[in-house]
């Protein structure tokens, strides 16, 4: 079954609806991933598990938001950001459309932490105004998230940035990587003492944690790693749909 929203016709669309109200809405960036991913890492990745979590479970996946907020990485070359209310207008105009059809239940794919915040703003004002309530999950496997048995693999001691979990699960979807330029991250100067993160907000820059555009040690990373990693996450995912098709 053909999974896209956008590849399918309308009357395919009107079909579905009668028996589902589900669609994932994958969100992504576009933002520099150090020296050996991919500016479209996060959008790719936003998609490419999106097709996998559907697959699994027959959902439709609506198309790609490839720009996210990213005003932390705009001291790197190739970033584009959207302003904070931009994203949530869009964020809000897509579901809005989206709910309108029918798809009571949204699900925001999102692949990148900068994301976060204006999503929440995006969440909060539809559900004020529609009474509809939209989901957002991490689709990157997280120690505390979906596909937490997966970072099992993970050896870096510190990560976040086109690290090995960042590298492991692109090189399993089959992104643009150049591996031998991957370079070990030691954590600079102006970087917060990791004793103090989660504790600490301040509107840093990537720059001042690191020269090279990424955080961790993506030398660690392979493909055997980034199976584990995506397959762990997708089934994690997966479960989650299962059971909000049951709500
Ligand atoms: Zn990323």
């Amino acid at each position: 079954m053909e999974n896209r929203l956008y590849k399918l016709t309308r009357p395919e669309v009107e079909e579905y609806l009668k028996e589902n109200n589900i669609v994932l809405l994958p969100v992504g960036a576009t933002e520099q991933h150090g020296k050996h991913m991919a500016i479209d890492t996060d959008a790719y990745t936003a998609l490419e598990m999106s097709k996998r979590v559907a697959e699994k479970t027959g959902v439709l996946v609506a198309p790609l938001m490839s720009y996210g907020y990213s005003p932390h990485h705009m001291n790197f070359k190739g970033s584009v950001t959207l302003t904070f209310q931009t994203l949530v207008n869009v964020l809000k105009d897509v579901c809005k459309s989206l709910i309108h059809h029918g798809f009571e239940k949204i699900v925001i794919m999102n692949a990148h932490g900068g994301n976060t915040n204006p999503i929440k703003q995006a969440l909060r004002e539809i559900d004020d105004e529609t009474g509809k309530r939209v989901y957002s999950v991490m689709v990157y496997p997280m120690p505390n998230g979906f596909g937490a048995e997966g970072t099992k693999v993970i050896e870096q001691e510190r990560g976040g940035h086109a690290c090995e979990l960042e590298t492991s699960v692109g090189m399993e979807l089959g992104h643009r990587i150049l591996i031998d330029k991957a370079e070990k991250w030691t954590p600079e100067h102006s970087s917060i003492n990791p004793k103090h993160k989660g504790k600490v907000t301040a509107a840093y820059n990537f720059d001042e944690s690191t020269s090279i555009g990424s955080l961790g040690d993506p030398t660690l990373a392979s493909k055997e790693k980034g199976k584990i990693l995506v397959e762990s996450a997708v089934k994690d995912l997966a479960e989650f749909i299962e059971d909000l098709k049951r709500l």
